[in-house]
């Protein structure tokens, strides 16, 4: 009996010791993910890549404080987060239009039916990120030859390994007519990932994958002319310009949260055409705040004339008249706000 209690005592401490450890691992990693981060200039952070998983095995998954996340240990000495099982099984978004044998499931989604905005997370408090593949873009988001191109191409060679671009449920994942072997990952935030013309799936439907982790070889499978990837980003079943979350030359995720519109699911929607309108946007803003700062009003007093009011401001009668709508021989009230400038 006493060596039970004993050996209760020993696996409590331990637990405890072993729980804050883990816990002093979650402040270091998230610290160095901080300082690694760069602020973009316009919204949010960017966020660099996470290693991939093409060399490391899993020797253990830990339990945080946080039930909804635990801890992968790889074997070589590294770590990362992952969202629990049951949490993950419990997240409509892995039920609602779930079909693992077509590519196309919200057919009965309206456009117009979806938010103006949207804002999706991109990536939360497990930082995980990795790009598809890097490479020559051959082909952007937009019209095509008469036809929609609703991904981004880009060139590779036979083999070439493709990532998981955030954690995700595999939804779709085998040869489908002119995409050929085509996988689509369902991520937690809503968004899917298509990749398109691979030589050879890595994953099957309902699999857990992680960001970094290779779900297929890069190929020419489907209408292609030449081996590349198609990459496409969807959500709730349309499709938008790549090139807004992911910067296709650095390899970095453009910010952690996306304000996604509804004008972005338009095929001629680009995502640099847009942020030259924004500029625009921006500059139009900038002129109505400066407008709006230079008005001046005057509260009317005793014995104030509209000659008097011009003199004081600097300017003139018939300017005074215009603003406020009045003739030079209205009657001023006292306590009347008159625009002068
Ligand atoms: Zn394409």
């Amino acid at each position: 009996m006493l060596k039970y209690i004993i050996s209760t005592i020993f696996v409590f401490v331990a637990t405890i010791a072993f729980a804050q450890e883990v816990d002093s691992l979650a402040i270091e990693r998230i610290d160095t993910l901080q300082s690694e981060t760069k602020v973009d200039g316009c919204k949010g952070e960017r966020v660099a890549p996470i290693r991939t998983l093409g060399q490391v095995a899993v020797i253990d998954t830990l339990s945080t404080p946080n039930s909804a996340i635990s801890v992968l240990l790889f074997n070589d000495n590294t770590w990362r987060y992952l969202l629990a099982e049951d949490f993950r099984n419990d997240t409509t978004v892995f039920n609602d239009h779930w079909d693992t044998s077509t590519p196309y499931v919200f057919g009965d989604v309206d456009q117009n039916s979806l938010p103006e905005a949207t804002p999706i997370r991109l990536v939360d408090s497990l930082k995980s990120y990795h790009y598809p593949h890097l490479g020559v873009i051959t082909s952007r988001y937009g019209p095509r030859k008469g036809r929609q191109h609703q991904g981004l191409d880009i060139a590779l060679k036979t083999g070439t390994p493709i990532y998981a671009t955030f954690d995700g449920k595999v939804r779709f994942s085998k040869s489908s007519g002119h995409y050929g072997n085509l996988v689509i990952i369902r991520h937690c935030n809503g968004l899917e990932t298509w990749h398109a013309h691979l030589s050879e799936c890595s994953v099957e439907a309902g699999d857990w994958v992680v960001a970094g982790q290779q779900i297929g070889l890069g190929g020419s499978t489907g209408r292609s002319t030449g081996p590349h990837l198609h990459f496409e980003v969807r959500y709730r079943g349309q499709s938008f310009d790549p090139e807004r979350i992911i910067d296709f030359k650095t390899g970095e995720l453009r910010r952690e949260e996306l304000l996604l519109k509804r004008r972005h699911f338009s095929i001629y929607a680009k995502y640099e055409q847009d942020f030259e309108d924004e500029i625009e946007a921006e500059k139009q803003e900038e002129a109505e705040r400066k407008a709006a700062e230079a008005i001046q009003y005057h509260t009317v007093r005793s014995g104030d004339t509209l000659s008097a009011i011009a003199r004081k401001y600097g300017t003139t009668v018939n300017k005074i008249c215009q603003l406020n709508n009045i003739k030079s021989t209205t009657i001023l009230s006292l306590g009347k706000k008159l625009r002068v400038r």
